[in-house]
């Protein structure tokens, strides 16, 4: 497996997650709004896109694993989710949805928790493979059936550290 051709590059992430940011600042004003990051994959778009929101926000991070290699895997709680979350405005930030699975697995997690709202914010939208409808409140890319790596994304650990988006290719 190497590193294929750039699908969106580092200067087009810039941009969309300026524009996100100024979005979600807008639509954020006067609410108690968590940023809740899912871990590993949503490392560098939450770093920068956190950046670009100019208002007083708390950011915390979860772990679920669902892909082992390639091929979708179980959806495992790896962190503490006995957090309160009463009252609180949840945008969950994400790498990519793919099936929908791992959002409708937070999504209902974090209902239970008491929040009032809960929204997704995802860097990549892959929705040719959707199982499970999901609505994106604030989406990044549309992307084709394609396995990415790049800026967050990994192939067996790897790849995470690149700045663009890139095809996984054999
Ligand atoms: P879903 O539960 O929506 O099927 O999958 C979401 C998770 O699958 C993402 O958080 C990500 O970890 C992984 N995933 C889905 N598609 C890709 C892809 O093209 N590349 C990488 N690296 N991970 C992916």
């Amino acid at each position: 497996m190497q590193i294929g051709k750039t699908l969106i590059s580092e200067r087009r992430i810039r941009r969309r997650v300026r524009e996100l940011g100024a979005q979600i600042t807008s639509d954020y004003q006067n609410r108690d709004t968590v940023l809740m990051g899912v871990l590993n994959g949503s490392v560098c778009f939450m770093a920068d896109l956190m950046r670009e929101i100019s208002l007083p926000v708390e950011v915390i991070f979860i772990r679920l694993s669902s892909y082992q290699g390639t091929q979708p895997g179980e959806i495992k709680v790896g962190s503490d989710f006995g957090i309160d979350l009463s009252g609180k405005h949840v945008l969950i930030v994400e790498d990519i949805v793919d099936t929908g699975s791992t959002m409708k697995f937070i999504i209902e997690r974090v209902t239970d928790l008491g929040a009032s709202t809960v929204e997704i914010c995802s860097l990549l939208d892959k929705p040719s493979r959707r199982i499970h409808p999901t609505e994106i409140r604030y989406a990044g890319f549309q992307i084709p059936d394609e396995f990415v790596v790049g800026y967050g994304l990994d192939y067996d650990g790897l790849h995470r550290n690149l700045r663009h988006v890139a095809v996984l290719e054999e």
